[in-house]
């Protein structure tokens, strides 16, 4: 029988394309990403089937779940719900010469991946795609107004008066000039 938490290249070798669908937990800490509050259980399709070149193989499929993402402005928590695609392709580690131990990866092999063993745990693709999925810096609204830089409020919400005494401030050494002017006519 074929494994279905790992796809198992000799599997398609032996009994040809493999379908697989799971759904996997993970915990934050697991993730170890500080935008992720919480999350959902991911479900995650794929099909996978021999590629064009020898020893390739080739994996389409999707992730679907939801999350609690922290905004990086106002730093409260949001929903996110995510479903994306992926596209893989497993090539053999080319062999890395003594003289040569870098291999020259050409742009159009960016989206493959190499392989040194012969099974992919779905489970790790699951995590990836979560990983892909996490904006570097999430917002809860494209116009979220953030945090007051002077007393930490949240904008969004009732905000604060530190903007209006700012501005009185700024009246204030306005007011402080006028004096200074009008002093120096009197002289
Ligand atoms: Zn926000
Ligand atoms: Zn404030």
């Amino acid at each position: 029988m074929p494994d279905k938490e790992r796809i198992v290249f000799d599997d398609i070798d032996k009994y040809g394309p493999q379908s697989y669908e799971r759904t996997y937990q993970f915990t934050t800490d697991e993730l170890a990403r500080i935008e992720l509050v919480a999350i959902g259980p991911v479900s995650l399709i794929a099909q996978a089937r021999k590629g064009d070149l020898p020893a390739e193989y080739l994996a389409d499929g999707s992730t679907t779940f939801t999350a609690d993402f922290l905004c990086s402005r106002c730093v409260e928590p949001y929903p996110f719900a995510n479903s994306s695609e992926f596209h893989l392709r497993f090539r053999p580690r080319p062999e890395v010469s003594e003289e040569n131990d870098e291999v020259e990866i050409t742009p159009d092999e960016l989206d493959i991946e190499f392989y040194t063993e012969r099974s992919i745990p779905l489970r790790h693709l699951a995590s990836e795609q979560i990983q892909l999925a996490i904006p570097m810096k999430p917002l809860c609204t494209e116009s979220c107004l953030g945090l007051c830089p002077l007393c930490g409020a949240n904008k969004n919400g009732e905000g604060c008066s530190c903007q209006e005494s700012a501005a009185e401030g700024r009246w204030g050494v306005l007011a402080g000039i006028r004096a200074e002017l009008a002093k120096k006519n009197e002289q």
